[in-house]
C-alpha cells in the first residue's frame, strides 16, 4: 500500500491541474499507472481492478467533479458474483442554464483481462499479467485527459464521465449504470464510448454508432470531411463495448476504436506499444464532436441496430485466433514438481528426466529461491514466473543446494 500510494500521488502530480490540453505526458502518466504490476491486469471485482477505480475516483476528485455515489463516493458498486465491481462515475455542471440540464456522457471501461485464468477473455497462459494497456487504459486515460480538459473548459451542457468495470465480462458494469436508475438516462443528449483508442496506424479510425440520432450525419460530417484522420464511418449502434449499453437504453451513443491487432488480449497489450500522438489525435477529433453537438438543443434517437465493427475486424480476428493457438502450443515447461516452502524458496520434490531443469542440472531436494529475478517464493509465485515462458526460451534460476547458491540457465522444453 505504501507503494502504491506514492504511485497515485506522482501520476497526479505530474500533471498541472487545470491543463488545457490533451497532453501526451498525462496519458503516459494514466497509462502507466493502470498497466503497472502492482494492478494485475485490472480483473473486475479483484485488487487490481478496485485499484484503479481508486486512481480515477482520486483523479475526478482533483479536478472538482462532482460525485454521484452515497457520501461523496464517485465509485459505484454493483455485484459480480461472489465479488463487488466499482463503476466510477463523475459530473462537471454546465454553464448554459437550459442546455445544462441535459448532459453529454463520455465514457470507457477500466478494467480488463486480469492473470488470464479468470472469466475476462484472456488470451495468454493462465497466470501472465495481462496489462490491457490499449484496452482499455487507453480509453480511461482518454475519459480523464477529457475531463481535465472540460472542468477547465465546461460546456454548455452539463458532463458525465465515467469509467465502467466488468466491460470483459460482457459489458456488466455498463449495463448495471444504465439500468440502475442511478444516471439522469432522460437527460442524456448522447454518449461518447472511448474502447482501444491507443493503436491508430496509418491514422486509420472507426468512428461507429453515427445512425443511432437523425441529426448526427448532418451536424458531423463536415467535421470528419474536414479531419486528417482516415475514418470508417458506421451507423449501426451495437458493438462488443459499452456503447451498447446505452444505445439499447435509447440514448445515442457513438464508438470510437483504432482497431484489433497482434495484442488484443494478449500480455504483450503493453504500454510501450500504445501510440501516444495517435491518441491524442483521435481524443482531439473527439472535442471537436463534443464541440459541435454541445450546440444542439436535442437529438432524435434513431433504434439503428446492428453489430458496427471495422470491415477487416473478422479477418483481423481470424488471423489473431491462429496466432494464438500457435502461441498455445509453444507453452514451454521446466519440469520439476514443487514441495513445501523453506525458508524463501520452494523445496523441489523431483525433477523429470530429461526436463529442461534435469538438463539445467536441478536436483531433488534444491531449494528454488528465484527465475530471472524473480522470487519463488510460493507456488503461486513459480507459476506467474514461468507462465509466460515458451519453448526455447532461456531462463536463470537460482537455488540453493546445502549451503551453496547456484546459478544455473535452463532451455524450456
Ligand atoms: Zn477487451
Amino acid at each position: 500500500m505504501m507503494i502504491l500510494s506514492t504511485i497515485l500521488l506522482s501520476a497526479a502530480t505530474l500533471q498541472e491541474p487545470q491543463q488545457a490540453e490533451v497532453r501526451v505526458a498525462d496519458l503516459k502518466a494514466h497509462i502507466g499507472f493502470l498497466t503497472s504490476e502492482e494492478l494485475e491486469g485490472r480483473e473486475a471485482g479483484k485488487r487490481g481492478a478496485h485499484l484503479a477505480g481508486s486512481y480515477i475516483e482520486n483523479q475526478f476528485r482533483r479536478l472538482g467533479l462532482e460525485p454521484l455515489g452515497e457520501n461523496g463516493s464517485y465509485r459505484l458498486p454493483f455485484a459480480l458474483r461472489r465479488d463487488t465491481a466499482y463503476n466510477v462515475v463523475g459530473i462537471l455542471p454546465g454553464t448554459d442554464p437550459e442546455l445544462s440540464k441535459q448532459y453529454i456522457a463520455v465514457g470507457g471501461h477500466h478494467d480488463h483481462a486480469g492473470l488470464g485464468s479468470g472469466m475476462s477473455g484472456a488470451m495468454g497462459f493462465p497466470y501472465e499479467i495481462h496489462n490491457g494497456a490499449d484496452d482499455n487504459a487507453s480509453g480511461t486515460s482518454g475519459v480523464l485527459e477529457l475531463a481535465e480538459y472540460y472542468a477547465a473548459h465546461p460546456r454548455k451542457h452539463s458532463m458525465i464521465f465515467m469509467t465502467f468495470s466488468a466491460e470483459e465480462r460482457g459489458l456488466l458494469g455498463s449495463k448495471h449504470l444504465v439500468q440502475s436508475g442511478i444516471l439522469p438516462n432522460d437527460d442524456i443528449l448522447f454518449m461518447v464510448n472511448l474502447d482501444m483508442i491507443g493503436r491508430l496506424t496509418n491514422d486509420k479510425l472507426f468512428i461507429g454508432g453515427l445512425g443511432t440520432a437523425k441529426e448526427l450525419h448532418d451536424c458531423l460530417d463536415s467535421i470528419f470531411e474536414a479531419s486528417e484522420l482516415d475514418l470508417e464511418l458506421d451507423d449501426r449502434g451495437e458493438a462488443p463495448s459499452d456503447n451498447t449499453s446505452f444505445f439499447h437504453a435509447g440514448i445515442p451513443a457513438m464508438f470510437f476504436f483504432t482497431n484489433i491487432h497482434d495484442d488484443y488480449h494478449m500480455p504483450s497489450d503493453d504500454a510501450e506499444r500504445i501510440n501516444y500522438v495517435g491518441e491524442v489525435k483521435v481524443l482531439n477529433l473527439v472535442q471537436k464532436v463534443i464541440a459541435k453537438l454541445d450546440d444542439e438543443s436535442s437529438l432524435t434517437f434513431r433504434d439503428h441496430g446492428g453489430m458496427g465493427m471495422p470491415a477487416d475486424f473478422n479477418s483481423r480476428m481470424m488471423e489473431h485466433y491462429r496466432n494464438i493457438s500457435k502461441r498455445k502450443s509453444m507453452k514451454g515447461k521446466l519440469g520439476v514438481t514443487a514441495g513445501d516452502v523453506v525458508g524463501n524458496g520452494l523445496e523441489i520434490k523431483s525433477v523429470r528426466e530429461g526436463s529442461a531443469a534435469d538438463e539445467a542440472g536441478m536436483q531433488g531436494g534444491d531449494v528454488l529461491l528465484a527465475i530471472d529475478e524473480r522470487n519463488t517464493v510460493d507456488i503461486m509465485a513459480l507459476r506467474r514466473a514461468l507462465a509466460g515462458g515458451l519453448k526455447g526460451n532461456e531462463i536463470h534460476i537460482k537455488v540453493l543446494r546445502g549451503e551453496t547458491t547456484m546459478q544455473l540457465t535452463a532451455v524450456l522444453k
